[in-house]
């Protein structure tokens, strides 16, 4: 928490304004509109946000949505529960994003198949923006609505821009482990004012107005039980005017790790885009928030392959985790179609996350960096004496 939080819990308190409507909630919309520049709606969730996202787009029963491969299953699980079909494309190497050279291959397949998919939901992985330029540019060709899932990538900048202002509709998380929370939380955005406003009616059980004057309950609509808490809503408020120092942490943290690897071999940490603007990345104007600080690792250079690493690092109460599991080599979505999926596949292989809160001390990252230095020098040590084993041993130890 950043201090302010608790003031504006204490305001809902004590005005006992504790449900889905107060002055907090009217206030973090307000805000999250200035820092984002659209109307803002505050729900429970990111992924009840995509899910309203996916049906003010009209995805229904058998339309096909293209996303990611690479996310978590929150971009692609809420197609599901509008009864429609994610279909994964793979990333590129350049961001770990939505690769567009795929996208632009889907959607000139569809077009000359007659049958355009319902939407793009395109995701912001890590703290990195996507290339919202190209991306955007071939949704506009063949007039699929864009959906940018920016859970993962507040405080971002793309060429002076938020990711999560390009689509149609962007969604945002305040969940626990993003890079600012209300424990829980979510935000959905659009520059149409209406959408913005059904979505608001739709979270609140769409409940209509009663026209005798008795307050009966009257629905036209299926509604959902999604809006956020005003209790809630003033801890992301506080939460929100320590953004800025939020990413800056991030990227200390990770600036730290960077430091300490450099001298190791088969360890590179996740590129910082720069879109053709190199000199983006020294004004800020393009900027990674590095949300999760993520690292390849090659097992023959390092000694060791990254899933060894993170058991290592298990072994002494450090958890780690593997890049996103491709949604294609999911159980749940064993059989949906994915474009490529090899550089994905290669991301969940070799990438690692490391610890990355903002609260990480530098002893406890300290930690994390020796825990990784002693794998790596073990497993050389190891391998020189497997090498040097091999080397006196008689021929019958090796037949
Ligand atoms: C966290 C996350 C979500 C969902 O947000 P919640 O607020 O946890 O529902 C969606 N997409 C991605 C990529 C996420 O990381």
């Amino acid at each position: 928490m950043g201090g302010g939080e608790a003031a504006y819990v204490t305001q809902a308190f004590d005005s006992n304004w504790l449900s889905t409507v107060g002055p907090n909630l009217d206030a973090l919309e307000r805000e999250f509109t200035g820092l984002i520049g659209r109307p803002s709606v505050g729900l429970v969730n990111g992924t009840s946000g995509l899910h309203l996202a996916f049906r003010l787009v009209g995805v229904r029963a058998g339309d096909e949505v293209l996303t990611s491969t690479c996310t978590f299953a929150a971009s692609c699980n809420p197609v599901l529960y509008q009864g429609g079909r994610p279909v994964f494309i793979d990333s590129e190497r350049e961001t770990w994003n939505l690769d567009p050279n795929l996208l632009a291959k889907a959607l000139r397949t569809r077009a000359e198949r007659g049958r355009l998919p319902r939407a793009v939901c395109l995701v912001h992985l890590f703290g990195q923006s996507a290339d919202l330029d190209v991306i955007e540019r071939i949704c506009r060709e063949y007039e699929v609505p864009l959906i940018e899932d920016a859970a993962e990538s507040l405080g971002a900048r793309y060429k002076g821009r938020h990711p999560g202002t390009a689509g149609e509709i962007s969604v945002f998380s305040f969940n626990g482990n993003k890079i600012i929370t209300g424990t829980s939380g979510g935000m959905l955005t659009s520059p149409n004012e209406e959408w913005v406003n059904r979505v608001r009616h739709w979270s609140t059980q769409a409940r209509d107005p009663d026209p005798d004057g008795t307050n009966n309950y009257i629905h036209a609509e299926l509604g959902y039980n999604y809006r956020l808490s005003n209790v809630l809503a003033g801890i992301v408020r506080g939460q929100l005017e320590v953004l800025e120092e939020r990413v800056q942490q991030r990227r200390a943290v990770f600036d730290r790790y960077c430091r300490a690897f450099a001298g190791l071999p088969g360890i590179e940490p996740q590129p910082e885009a720069d879109f053709g603007c190199p000199e983006d990345l020294v004004t800020g104007r393009t900027r990674h928030t590095r949300w999760l600080s993520c690292f390849l690792i090659d097992e023959a250079a390092f000694g060791l392959s990254a899933a060894n690493l993170i058991r290592a690092l298990g072994a002494a109460n450090i958890e780690a985790r593997p890049v996103w599991k491709p949604m294609h080599t999911q159980p749940l979505y064993r059989g949906f179609e994915c474009l490529g999926g090899e550089v994905a596949e290669d991301l969940n292989r070799r990438g690692i996350c490391l610890p990355s809160s903002s609260s990480l001390s530098e002893e406890d990252q300290n930690r994390v960096i020796e825990t990784v230095r002693s794998a790596h020098e073990l497993a050389v040590v190891s391998r020189q004496d497997r090498v040097s084993f091999v080397g006196v041993s008689r021929p019958e130890d090796t037949a």
